[in-house]
């Protein structure tokens, strides 16, 4: 499945520290891009330092206009997955989420306008309990895939974790 994640709120330049968590967690979760606007553009640097040492091409996109990229995405055939304590659950609606080609997520900063509930092709709720957009997009993306994200290599990595019981050790994959 291809997923791509749209943070969307009116104070994200105050929340870099939220966006870029967003954005990491979407990368490490197995999405391929986040959208984002109003955003620091230090966030997209922070990410391509993470890709080119750990791996995977995972876009960071900075956008001008959200609604227009909703829309843009809706008639490229992305179901539009929209993450709210007020959504259907989680565990009601997981199998059939999983039989979708494309999606795009979005998560909120603050209240999230209406016409995002309107759009939406799923209105998810990961618990109707108010909590995060950092949880809730990583607990979604580990319902959706299974947790198979966890365990996938990325490519292009100049360095490789060798998971072990203590400490820490790291292989170096780039050739001097
Ligand atoms: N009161 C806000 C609203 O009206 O959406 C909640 C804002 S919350 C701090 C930020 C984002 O976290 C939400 O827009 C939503 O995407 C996500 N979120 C928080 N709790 C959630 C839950 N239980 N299920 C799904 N998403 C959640």
């Amino acid at each position: 499945m291809k997923i791509e994640v749209l943070r969307i709120g009116q104070r994200l330049v105050r929340d870099d520290r939220v966006t870029t968590h967003v954005a990491l967690v979407s990368r490490a979760f197995g999405a391929s891009k986040i959208l984002m606007y109003d955003a620091n553009p230090e966030i997209k640097d922070t990410v391509s330092k993470v890709n080119k040492m750990w791996g995977s091409d995972f876009q960071v996109e900075i956008i001008e206009d959200w609604k227009k990229a909703l829309r843009s995405k809706k008639s490229d055939l992305y179901k539009i997955v929209h993450l709210t304590m007020y959504g259907e659950n989680i565990n009601t609606i997981e199998t059939e989420l999983k039989k979708e080609d494309k999606i795009l997520v979005v998560v909120g900063a603050e209240k999230v306008p209406r016409e995002v509930y309107d759009i939406a092709d799923y209105n998810i709720a990961i618990g109707n309990q108010p909590h995060s957009e950092i949880s809730a997009l990583a607990i979604l993306l580990d319902r959706i895939l299974d947790g198979k994200q966890l365990q996938k290599k990325l490519g292009n990595a100049q360095r490789e974790i060798i998971p072990t019981k203590k400490g820490k050790r790291v292989m170096n994959k780039t050739i001097d």
